[in-house]
């Protein structure tokens, strides 16, 4: 009796992705207290305008300093400031209005705005998305310009079609591979200015202890920059043995990836070493200008969200983006932090996860 062959894994159908974004364009942009000037009529709005410029407000750019007869003075935070350089010499036991009030009197202004001021609330910084804008501007009036990246990343549809496709075939065909494996942890790096597979690589845990799939992939396209610290483990596609390009890009992967989808393109974008200087690679994504240098530019599709160590491997590596199809209890890019969007890291990469998935 002969057995039956091995099936084939099927590819996924309507993969979509989301990106994930800071948790500061996922809620309104919160809301600090001002002190308000009430000015009596609208033809004194420029006079006012003209004697608080004196008065600088510290962080609050992004408003319009006034809304309707209201005239923003100062952050309420900031007054014990003004109080603690005013050549007033008001009652110091006078609470912040009545102080205001005083200094309103002092100053001459009553004539074009009440001693009565308020403390009103408005939004505390900047809103980045428009729904944003649409909530802090209920309070305040903002300045603001659509960001029309942010506003896409932010939609349901964070890619144009042409681009959705792309990314969804790759990562139907990153799926297609881990299946063929046994559901192993697999990763793909693509160059996408060429939408050529860099290199591919999966979990080397059994060869050594910290080979988790991004690292191995990681050493994967250092080998197709001549480096790479674990050379033993994969034999060059035989494309082109002696082909740098190729040297990340283990045969056997290769053919069940084209399996997958014969259209895939193969091969590393050469690094242009000479001209590559470490403040310019520092500088954000130079991958057209210079090629390669780590993944610098390097789009890179997982299975599995990375955790802390290997999502620092890839900030260090200077990836463009991450893909990922499935979160981990310790993943470092949504699980457990955001590491992409921590303010202070030297490098931020985009990062997107297949919807509907947990
Ligand atoms: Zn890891």
């Amino acid at each position: 009796m002969s057995e039956n062959p091995p099936k084939k894994p099927k590819l996924e159908e309507n993969l979509e992705f989301e990106c994930i974004l800071p948790d500061n364009l996922l809620k309104p942009v919160e809301l600090i207290e001002v002190f308000v000037l009430n000015v009596r009529d609208k033809k004194h709005i420029k006079q006012a305008f003209q004697l608080l410029a004196a008065f600088p407000y510290k962080d609050l750019n992004h408003l319009k300093r006034v809304k309707d007869l209201q005239v923003i003075f100062c952050e309420k935070n900031q007054l014990k400031d003004i109080r603690r350089t005013s050549n007033e010499e008001i009652d110091e036991n006078k609470s912040d209005s009545e102080f205001l009030g005083e200094f309103v009197k002092r100053q001459n202004w009553s004539e074009w705005c009440s001693e009565e001021v308020s403390l009103v609330k408005v939004p505390a910084c900047q809103p980045i998305l428009r729904w944003q804008y649409e909530e802090a501007a209920k309070f305040w009036p903002c300045k603001f310009h659509t960001n029309v990246e942010m506003e896409r990343l932010a939609s349901k549809s964070p890619f144009i079609e042409k681009e959705a496709e792309i990314h969804r075939d790759l990562m139907k065909s990153l799926l297609y591979l881990s299946r063929s494996l046994e559901e192993i942890d697999v990763g793909i790096a693509v160059n996408p200015l060429t939408n050529r597979i860099a290199a591919i690589s999966h979990d080397l845990t059994n060869f050594h202890p910290i080979l988790h799939t991004p690292m191995s992939l990681i050493d994967a396209i250092a080998r197709s920059q001549n480096g790479g610290a674990y050379k033993e483990t994969k034999k060059p596609h035989p494309e082109d043995k002696n082909d740098l390009i190729f040297k990340g890009l283990p045969s056997n992967l290769v053919e069940i990836l084209l399996d997958s989808n014969p259209k895939l393109q193969f091969g590393a974008t050469i690094p242009i070493k000479d001209k590559i200087s470490d403040s310019e690679v520092l500088v954000g994504d130079n991958l057209e200008k210079f090629g390669p240098y780590l993944c610098t530019g390097y789009d890179i599709y997982l299975t599995k969200e990375p955790c802390f160590m290997c999502g620092m491997a890839l900030l260090h590596s200077r990836v463009k983006r991450v893909f990922f199809a499935h979160p981990t209890k310790d993943g470092s890019l949504l699980t457990k932090l955001k590491l992409h969007t921590v303010e202070g890291l030297n490098h931020h990469f985009q990062v997107f996860r297949l919807k509907n998935d947990s």
